[in-house]
């Protein structure tokens, strides 16, 4: 392989995992999808199992096929000390190390070279990941917060492809059966992205030589996948952006 994949096996409340490799060594980022999703995905591509599990943030759509996941791949796993310690038993369940990090470091898997950076979310110390070849090539995740600063738009800044939440459209999500509560906890700044901070941190990316943008986490009751595409595309006139699915596996090269 000479550039890399990206896999966005599942992306939004119902489970959230991301597979980067470039056909030596494989990343996953979160464990929000099943096992057997994983296993299959990468041994139909010819991938290596999954070496690295790195983890956002605690909630359950991130690591609720945790155990499975680390039962079967035994992957080394890097987490902040605020998740580990969320995560409590969940993780010691697994019975597996995990290695803390640091927001700001960079961690080197293969030739692969992570790094995060703390979000705004309702979570104990939730990060956004880049991962970094030496061949040049890169990826963002973006996903899981109610806002951004100019910090995320520099973390990001350059990577080829960014996953990049678009959870809500404001009108959907006002008009929706959702409690007040969590309609406010969503459109909070510790919340998730609306259609339109997308649209708004996708053109910064873009301007940053972004080459493919993938919308994640779109929610199935306050969004669709139209209308989070149309809104982005309206604003950045970019032709490049692509949606990610709640349940099945889309396939990316960089
Ligand atoms: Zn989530
Ligand atoms: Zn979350």
């Amino acid at each position: 392989m000479s550039g890399l994949v990206f896999i966005s096996l599942r992306s939004g409340s119902f489970g959230n995992s991301y597979v980067v490799s470039d056909g030596e060594t494989t990343i996953l980022i979160d464990a929000g999808a099943p096992k057997r999703l994983v296993a299959a995905n990468t041994a139909e591509m010819g991938l290596p199992p999954p070496r690295a599990l790195f983890i956002t943030h605690e909630h359950h759509d991130h690591t609720k096929s945790l155990a499975p996941i680390v039962r079967h791949f035994a992957p080394k796993i890097f987490a902040t000390p605020g998740t580990i310690f969320a995560l409590g038993r969940k993780l010691e369940s697994v019975g597996s190390a995990v290695v803390p990090i640091d927001a700001g470091t960079q961690i080197g898997v293969g030739k692969f070279a992570v790094s995060s950076v703390l979000i705004s979310h309702d979570a104990a110390q939730p990060v956004a990941f880049r991962i970094d070849h030496t061949g040049g090539k890169s990826a963002a995740i973006l996903s899981d917060m109610g806002d951004f600063g100019a910090g995320i738009t520099d973390f990001a800044c350059g990577a080829g492809l960014v996953l990049v939440e678009a959870n809500y459209d404001p009108q959907l999500l006002r008009n929706s059966w959702y409690p007040e509560y969590l309609k406010r906890r969503i459109a909070s700044r510790r919340g998730h992205l609306s259609n339109y901070q997308c649209a708004r941190l996708a053109g910064k990316l873009i301007d940053s030589g972004t080459k493919l943008v993938v919308l994640g986490h779109i929610s199935e009751n306050n969004n669709t996948p139209d209308l989070a595409l149309n809104t982005v595309r309206a604003h950045t006139d970019f032709p490049s952006i692509a949606t990610a699915d709640r349940y099945n596996p889309r396939i990316f090269f960089l």
